[in-house]
């Protein structure tokens, strides 16, 4: 994992009998750049999204201090790895012996419910303790998402008031009010409209609100998914808070996963066998693919060499023995891709290397760090619609090879 090596560099070495992880850690500090300068608020990196300590690490060098935890577990992996983190516990369910874990043992304040035995689970681990931080989630609209989380949790406007004075009542810190807009959302106004729902249970519960959480849901950029820019979403939520009924000196909370973390990660793959269309690989939906399969989520690839041939499509097949082991894509690749072939798949970083099972014995990733950056990315200047040809072959781009980029630190 000290290695910094190109995925070609790793093709060329010989890459091994399973996949490889290619991390990009600056890509990371980019993202994470880019919304410490620009978010007016604090940033809780949801953990979720890419537990690996590569991510963590680059996230904290990068000055992210502040997590959004979901588990016992991931308190423990963020506490003992960063012991100054600050961390918030936003999920709306919590097992008793979590709560009290992470009061007691972790020192977490910060506590999501979405109902009152939520609350009541909350004050009893807790000892009735009076320096929480109480984040009520509200059940907001996800229509602008392209992955909709709105059914599993959050308060209706109806429960939403009495649940607000419940919690602003139960402790002398802060309180506030969260939701989720769905994940890869691809309307900033979704966020607007979100904090007037929010807003009209604030009023009608009667309190003020110290914390407005606009959640996750920050997008990243796949094949036929271009979202506005993130300015854009920045924009609404800056505005739509400064109509809000809050404490003069309320603040607010980000907790981006995807968009910290998708343009970090890609997976190099080969292709064990092709029959026709259909690409037999080494990492599938119990591996790295696990979006591509089940949630038939588009991904980028290409193809590691050098090749004049047409893009045709083709669908992938992992390499354990279930059926549903499989991704449709279609994913378009030269038309002379043949057996011993790698593809680097990307835009995995989140949700993607998080996933691997170990299903069938398959399941093991190598890891190799890169500091190139193949895919497009959030927080740049995207390129004019005028792709490279190469890209739009879906090949390594070798004339790049040429130009090394010079080496930093
Ligand atoms: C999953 C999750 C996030 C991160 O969502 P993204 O869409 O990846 O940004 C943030 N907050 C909560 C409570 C979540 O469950």
């Amino acid at each position: 994992m000290d290695s910094v090596l190109s995925p070609l560099d790793v093709v060329k070495r010989g890459a091994p009998e399973g996949p490889v992880a290619i991390a990009r850690p600056h890509r990371v500090a980019a993202a994470a750049g880019w919304f410490q300068a620009n978010f007016p608020g604090d940033i809780f990196y949801a953990v979720k999204a890419n537990p690996s300590p590569w991510v963590l690490d680059a996230l904290w060098a990068a000055g992210v201090r502040a997590f959004d935890v979901a588990s016992e577990n991931e308190v423990a992996l963020v506490a003992d790895r960063f012991p100054d983190a600050k961390l918030a516990f936003m999920h709306p369910v919590k097992s008793r012996r979590a709560i009290a874990r992470a009061y007691h043992d972790y020192g977490v304040r910060a506590f999501a419910l979405d109902c009152e035995a939520e609350l009541d689970k909350i004050l009893a681990e807790t000892g009735a303790a009076r320096d929480l931080t109480l984040m009520v989630r509200l059940a907001v609209s996800n229509d602008g998402a392209s992955l909709p989380l709105a059914n599993k949790f959050g308060a209706s406007s109806l429960e939403a008031p009495e649940l607000l004075r419940r919690a602003r009542a139960a402790t002398e810190e802060e309180m506030g009010i969260s939701f989720h807009v769905g994940s890869q959302c691809m309307r900033p106004l979704a966020y607007r409209a979100a904090m007037m729902d929010a807003n009209r249970a604030i009023v009608k519960a009667g309190i003020v609100a110290d914390i407005v959480n606009v959640g996750g849901g920050f997008p990243a950029i796949y094949p036929g998914m271009q979202p506005p820019e993130m300015s854009a979403y920045v924009h609404e939520i800056k505005t739509a808070f400064e109509e809000m009924f809050v404490t003069e000196n309320a603040r607010l909370w980000a907790e981006p996963g995807r968009a910290l973390v998708a343009e970090a990660g890609s997976i190099l793959t080969r292709v064990e066998l092709r029959k026709g269309d259909a690409l037999y690989l080494n990492d599938g939906a119990y591996g790295n693919l696990f979006d591509a399969a089940h949630v038939k989520w588009p991904f980028p690839v290409k193809l590691m060499r050098a090749s004049r041939a047409k893009a045709a499509p083709f669908r992938f097949y992992g390499p354990t023995c279930d059926s549903i082991d499989a991704a449709q894509g279609p994913f378009m690749l030269p038309a002379d891709i043949a057996e011993g072939d790698h593809i680097e798949i990307g835009m995995l970083g989140a949700y993607g290397v998080a996933m691997g099972t170990r299903f069938n014995g398959f399941g093991e990733t190598e890891l190799v760090v890169s500091k190139d950056a193949p895919f497009p990315s959030m927080f740049e200047e995207r390129p004019e619609s005028k792709e490279s040809a190469a890209e739009q072959a879906n090949v390594v781009d070798l004339s790049k090879r040429q130009r090394r980029p010079r080496r930093t630190k």
